[in-house]
């Protein structure tokens, strides 16, 4: 038993400069983030929409897919902004299955760490040079970051990192706003623990070297619903948990107060179709509470051009191979009635 050493990656700094970002992505990137921040500081009332495939799992489809969501961006533009997940690295209940195009960039074949690096790269800034949107991804590695600091507007810690001090610790370098989830066990304490940490500043170990950071103070919290001691799923979406987390955010002295309902998950039960039901009642809640209007900045909503979920990588274009999406005609269909609602 012991590692062995594979081969050695190439860098964030050598990836960087064979895959740069256009002058053009730079500065779309930088009017992008500052509405972004502009919403979670209370600047804007637009209201976030954060929406993709659970794992962004073949270049061509998910390129497909997000020009669609740009879209239909432009005609909502006034009251949404999207955010298109891209999610690169997926944590697995068990640790087996498909683990994100970062680390299989053929979901068919073996991992290769390599490959999966700049097809990750890759895929991002596709994106952005096609449809102008810079993406949303999770950080379930944290070596993964340097690779695509330059490029990501969002930044998810899933529920099973979020109550590890690294993952707090990392976030509190990095310049984009984070969403920590609630941990799988549904205790707000922990996810908004995770939010104090990742605002504070800190010395650690990153990269081989001594570092410090200032604190990130868009950290905020996402609901994910929750897993009981049965195995049985807890939603956290309805209004009375809503109300709680308000409550319990007036405790915590964190910059930005912002949740954002992840809607399917233990939300749904994994249920997919579910998610335009939680979405609606989550905007009647914000619509009957003002406090909750300002609280709930967005929504994140798994959905890509087919509906449900496949295990084989190719036999359906656009078909999740993790958890089961929505698909396009139904996701479209409930951006315009988020539109209308917000
Ligand atoms: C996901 O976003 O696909 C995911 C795995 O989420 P969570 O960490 O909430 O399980
Ligand atoms: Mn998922």
């Amino acid at each position: 038993m012991s590692f062995i050493y594979k081969k050695k990656l190439i860098s964030p700094e050598e990836l960087s400069s064979a895959l740069p970002m256009s002058a053009q992505d730079v500065r779309r990137k930088k009017e992008r983030d500052q509405e972004i921040r502009d919403i979670f500081s209370g600047r804007s009332d637009k209201f976030l929409v954060i929406m993709g495939p659970c794992s962004a799992d073949h270049e061509d489809a998910v390129c497909d897919y997000v020009s669609r969501l740009a879209e239909v961006q432009e005609k909502v533009s006034s009251r949404i902004l999207i955010i298109p997940r891209v999610f690169t690295n997926k944590p697995r209940t068990t640790g087996l299955g498909y683990k994100g195009i970062a680390h299989q960039p053929d979901p068919e074949k073996e991992p290769d760490l390599q490959e999966g690096l700049i097809a990750m790269r890759r895929l991002h800034l596709r994106v952005l040079a096609e449809t102008g949107l810079t993406t949303a991804d999770e950080m379930l590695y944290l070596e993964i970051w340097p690779y695509v600091e330059d490029l990501l507007s969002y930044v998810v810690i899933g529920a099973r990192s979020v109550e590890n001090q690294p993952y707090r610790f990392a976030v509190s370098g990095m310049d984009c706003p984070a969403g920590m989830k609630n941990p799988t066990s549904g205790d707000f304490s922990v996810m908004l623990n995770s939010c104090l940490a990742a605002q504070s500043s800190h010395t650690f170990i990153y990269r081989g070297y001594e570092v410090s950071t200032s604190g990130n103070p868009f950290t905020h919290c996402i609901l994910r619903g929750a897993i009981d001691q049965d195995g049985q799923y807890v939603p956290n979406y309805h209004y009375e948990d809503l109300i709680r987390l308000h409550e319990m955010y007036a405790k915590y002295q964190l910059a930005n107060p912002a949740v954002i309902i992840d809607a399917n998950h233990a939300n749904s039960g994994k249920i997919y179709s579910e998610q335009p039901r939680i979405v609606k009642e989550v905007l009647y809640s914000r619509s009957a509470t003002p406090e909750l209007a300002q609280l709930v900045k967005g929504v994140m909503i798994e959905s890509y051009i087919e509906a449900g979920r496949q295990d084989i990588s190719g036999r359906n274009y656009g078909q999740s191979l993790t958890d089961a999406c929505l698909g396009w005609k139904e996701s479209e269909r409930l951006i315009y009635t988020i539109a209308e609602h917000v």
